[in-house]
């Protein structure tokens, strides 16, 4: 803990020489807007001009933004979590893969050769899959790959079936997030608890569940909404999907009436029931939303919600941060809002017994997946205080484990002289 004070918050003056044409964190953060440190300056009619220049100076940015995150999604990531972490100063994500675990170590830099992948030791995880671009995205990926792929694939294998249901409600552009998190969580829980909902279970044979907590902010403001994973035992005929898809349907929308609230028949509940349906979600579990706004005027007017053209979709958590990293104070203020609405909240939650029924071991926390290390990997690199100080402060992070990917000890030799840095490469 230690070493936040040793290692300065991105942002202050770089020491490495420029690459030119090579996009790269640090061209997204170390800003005045990606530190959070806007500084206003006040003109003689007293309104405040936004330091970051025009608009079409801040669409520019974004574009390029969001061109860069599809392209290097990890670095990406990197500064998006620099961003929360400016946002959040109290926040556990402040020591995220910064500061070290133990502070008479050096940082080590492994690869691992099967996954062409690298990562670091002796750093700080936060796990908060709801805050940190960073750790969310490892815990998303060993959840889908460990859990909930084999989850299904097992039950599905043994002749049962596996159905995706989605549940929402309508909400309003003035709800706050928490007002509309805890509607549809009530409502969620009190599904299953009425005799309705138990009735439900039991006629079908819903042996499990595994239900996803997510979210986007559009125009209609903050829309939750739960994805929930049936285990459902031995095969349904078609006309019993379709009983139990409008039994379902009928019982949410009394629950949601119940807190005041509305779901229509059509779009407050879904149920999907073919394996190509449920695969691709559970393939895709964790990762929409990357990248995926195109345009600035797309992302503004969702950000905004002051321009009433419709757009698609929403934006994701991340995807607000994308905007609050290119300037938008809104944006920022936004995710801030989001984030005290969480506080507590489980993203990812299997019903008790449900693991052992489909032959998993006991779940891990997010915590522990964050900090697990890669199986056959090896030490390419370490770097010592002073050096790991150097790679902060260029905001390199993400960057320096692109070239250890390659597992080519010449490649980083070369990436880290650029910074000055002589780091130890043992043999290998
Ligand atoms: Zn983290």
């Amino acid at each position: 803990m230690q070493d936040i004070d040793t290692v300065p918050a991105v942002g202050t003056k770089s020491t490495a020489p420029a690459r030119p044409g090579v996009p790269t964190e640090s061209q997204f953060v170390g800003t005045p807007g990606a530190t959070g440190e806007l500084e206003t300056v006040p003109t003689s009619v007293g309104t405040k001009i936004n330091p970051l220049g025009s608009t079409c100076e801040i669409t520019r940015r974004f574009r390029n933004f969001v061109h860069f995150w599809r392209e290097n999604p990890r670095i990406a990531r990197f500064a998006l979590q620099t961003e929360a972490r400016s946002l959040l100063p109290g926040h556990r994500v402040r020591n995220c893969i910064r500061a070290r675990v133990d502070n008479r170590r050096p940082v080590d830099v492994y690869h691992v050769p099967h996954l062409l992948s690298a990562h670091y030791g002796n750093l700080q995880t936060c796990g908060s899959v709801w805050v940190c671009p960073v750790c969310a995205s490892k815990i998303a990926s060993r959840r889908r790959t460990d859990d909930l792929t084999p989850g299904v694939e097992n039950w599905t294998g043994q002749g049962n079936m596996v159905f995706l249901a989605t549940f929402t409600m309508q909400h309003l552009a003035g709800d706050t997030c928490s007002e509309v998190l805890e509607a549809i969580t009530n409502a969620h829980s009190e599904f299953w608890r009425f005799r309705a909902g138990r009735r439900i279970k039991q006629v079908y044979g819903i042996a499990g569940k595994v239900r996803s907590l997510e979210v986007t902010y559009g125009q209609n403001g903050w829309h939750w909404h739960y994805h929930v994973l049936l285990f459902v035992r031995d095969k349904l005929s078609l006309s019993q999907v379709e009983d139990m898809h409008q039994e379902m349907a009928e019982h949410w929308q009394y629950v949601v009436s119940r807190s005041g609230k509305f779901a229509d028949s059509v779009h407050g509940f879904d149920l999907r029931h073919s394996d190509r349906q449920v695969v691709d979600y559970v393939s895709k579990y964790g990762s929409e939303g990357e990248g995926k706004i195109d345009t600035w005027t797309e992302a503004h007017e969702l950000a905004m919600s002051t321009v009433k053209r419709s757009a698609r979709g929403g934006l994701t958590p991340f995807q607000i941060l994308g905007l609050s990293l290119a300037g938008e104070e809104r944006a920022g203020q936004l995710f801030l809002e989001y984030v005290e609405a969480v506080k507590g909240k489980k993203q990812l939650h299997w019903s008790k017994g449900l693991r052992k029924a489909v032959g998993l071991l006991d779940e891990k926390t997010d915590e522990e997946i964050a900090t697990e290390q890669e199986e056959h990997a090896y030490l390419l690199a370490q770097l010592d205080r002073e050096h790991w100080r150097l790679i902060v402060e260029n905001a390199a992070r993400g960057e320096l484990l692109k070239v250890a990917s390659l597992g080519d000890q010449e490649a980083l030799r070369e990436f880290l002289s650029d910074f000055g840095i002589n780091a130890y490469y043992p043999e290998v």
